[in-house]
This record gives C-alpha cells, structure tokens and sequence, in this order.
C-alpha cells in the first residue's frame, strides 16, 4: 500500500464505473469522477458489457482515467468472445498503457447464445496468462453469498480456486450486506490455499428501488430488516440516502476493523454517498 495515499481516507479503496452510451454521459462521468480522486484511489475500474458491448466506452474512460493521472482497470468478460478477439484487446489495453484487469465470464443478455471459446473466467485468467505472462494484475470476481448459477456452495468455492490457480493476484467479492458471509467466505478459501487478497466490493444504498432490481439480478441478498425500513420510507428519499449512509458506513467501519485488505467502491458513477461513508470513517 502506498503510504501518502492511504492518508487520504485512512485506508486503500479503489472505485468503480460504467462506461456511459453519451457524451453528456461521459462529462458527467468525469465531474464525478474527479470529486472521487480526493479519496487517492489505488486504481479506478471501468465495467465491460457482456459480449463486448461497450468495449469502445470502456476503454475511452480508461484511457481517460490514465490520462488523469490515476491507475485504472478494465473489467474484461470473456462470453462469447474468441481467443483471437481477446488476444486483440489484450494488446490494445496493454498499448494503452493499462496494467490492471478485472477478468470476468460475464453475463449475456436472455436470448443470446453464449458461442465463444471461452466458458468460464478460469479459462480467460488462464488465456491472458499464457499470451502475457505477468504483463497484467488480474483480479477476479468472488460471491461469499454464492454466484446465483452455482451448482452449489461447494462447487462455487472450487470455481473460485480454479481462478486463483490459473493466476489471479486478487478478488474483487460482490456486494453484500451480511459481514459474515465475507468473513465466512475468506476462512473457506484460505482453508483450501487461496491466499490471495479478497477485498469487499460496496454498494452504497442511494435508492430503494435500484438496490432491489440489481440485488434480484446478481443474487446479493438484501437482509429482510433492511429491506423492510427501505419499503417503509417510500419515496422518501431523504431517508432512504440517511439510512444507507449510515448502514454502509457501519458495514465498512465492521470490515476495516476485521482488517480487510481494502474497500472497492460500487459507485454508479455517483461520488456523494461513497466520499460521504470515506468522510465518516476517516473520523
Ligand atoms: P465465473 O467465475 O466463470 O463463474 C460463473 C459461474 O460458473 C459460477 O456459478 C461458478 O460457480 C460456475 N463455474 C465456474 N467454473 C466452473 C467449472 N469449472 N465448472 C462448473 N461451474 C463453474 N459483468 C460484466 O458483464 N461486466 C463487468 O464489468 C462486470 N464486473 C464485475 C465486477 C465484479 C467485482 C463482480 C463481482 C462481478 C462483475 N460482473 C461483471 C458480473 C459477472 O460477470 C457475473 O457475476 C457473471 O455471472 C459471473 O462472472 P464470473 O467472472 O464470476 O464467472
């Protein structure tokens, strides 16, 4: 960890983004963006549709981000793509100057046929490690409540493993709310010899409705007491930011303690709520 940089926040995070479709979108992005450098991230990653979808907006906030000065990485997801398209973008990003990747499967819209040549995010670690050794820092994602198409707990765990053995430096984990399943999850692996760093993934809690739709969609569970004071406020959203602010402050503050390697920030491109819990736990 870099000293002068975890000063700014009394400890390292690193903050997420999705590339945006317009250029409205994109300054957008960068205003917010630039509020959050106060937090001196380690690195800030840009997201990657399935399929390539928005490779051209991806690698355009990446660039961009570079040319801020700051480290960034690109998520990369493999469906659907094939060992030459990969190999392309991987000597595009490494052009570019990008030394850091979130490998990933990813997820193809219902309707698409998966095709391509690689099945899962084991096999794109594998694939970038041969074509470029130690080029890259690849993280890789991890589920401590469990990836919603696991076969089961177990076989998760091993799919995980396999991700480590292929050459992950680093988990990113999904969203939770429930430190235990994180805690829980970091003993299984290391049990199994996986020591690599796993660092909690937050999703700040801005708007009910949001939260529910994305938590259905990746399989996160949102414990039933929080779930019901978000229903009880409605459309109040005063009360929903409070509450969410200081929930998730609280989840932070219990992980630091607990003496997690670092935080990522799910920011949605939005910099109040994330340097808010940051103001909260310099305190
Ligand atoms: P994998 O690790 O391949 O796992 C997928 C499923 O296959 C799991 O159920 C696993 O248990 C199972 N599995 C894996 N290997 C085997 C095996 N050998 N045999 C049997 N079953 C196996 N999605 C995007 O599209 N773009 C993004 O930018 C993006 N960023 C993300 C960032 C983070 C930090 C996280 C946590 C998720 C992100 N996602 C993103 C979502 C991710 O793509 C989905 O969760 C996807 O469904 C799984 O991707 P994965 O890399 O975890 O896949």
């Amino acid at each position: 960890m870099n000293a002068a940089k975890a000063q700014a926040t009394g400890f390292p995070v690193s903050l997420e983004f999705f590339p945006t479709k317009t250029q409205a979108g994109a300054d957008k992005l960068r205003a917010e963006r630039q509020q959050l450098y106060a937090l001196s991230p380690e690195f800030c990653s840009v997201t990657y549709g399935a399929g390539g979808s928005t490779q051209e907006g991806t690698f355009g906030a990446v660039r961009e981000i570079l040319a801020e000065g700051v480290p960034a990485a690109s998520h990369f997801s493999c469906i659907g793509a094939t060992r030459e398209s990969v190999r392309q973008e991987l000597a595009q990003l490494k052009a570019m100057g990008v030394k850091r990747l979130v490998a990933l499967r990813g997820d193809l819209p219902s309707g698409y046929g998966a095709g391509g040549e690689f099945q899962y995010a084991s096999d794109l670690v594998a694939f970038i490690r041969a074509e470029t050794g130690r080029d890259f820092h690849i993280e890789v994602a991890a589920y401590p409540e469990v990836h919603p198409q696991a076969r089961s707990p177990e076989a998760d765990l091993k799919a995980y493993l396999a991700k480590v053995q292929a050459g992950a430096d680093a988990a990113i984990t999904q969203y939770f709310y429930n430190a235990d399943a994180y805690f829980r999850f970091v003993d299984d692996v290391q049990r199994l010899g996986a020591s690599i760093p796993v660092v909690p993934g937050i999703m700040p809690i801005t708007s009910s409705t949001q939260l529910m739709r994305f938590s259905d969609a990746c399989g996160a569970e949102i414990p039933r007491w929080i779930r019901l004071r978000l229903q009880a406020f409605g459309d109040d959203t005063a009360s929903i930011k409070a509450f969410g602010l200081d929930v998730v402050t609280d989840l932070c503050d219990k992980l630091r303690s607990e003496g997690v390697p670092a935080l990522h920030f799910y920011t949605m491109n939005q910099s109040a709520a994330t340097l808010e819990i940051c103001r909260r736990l310099v305190l």
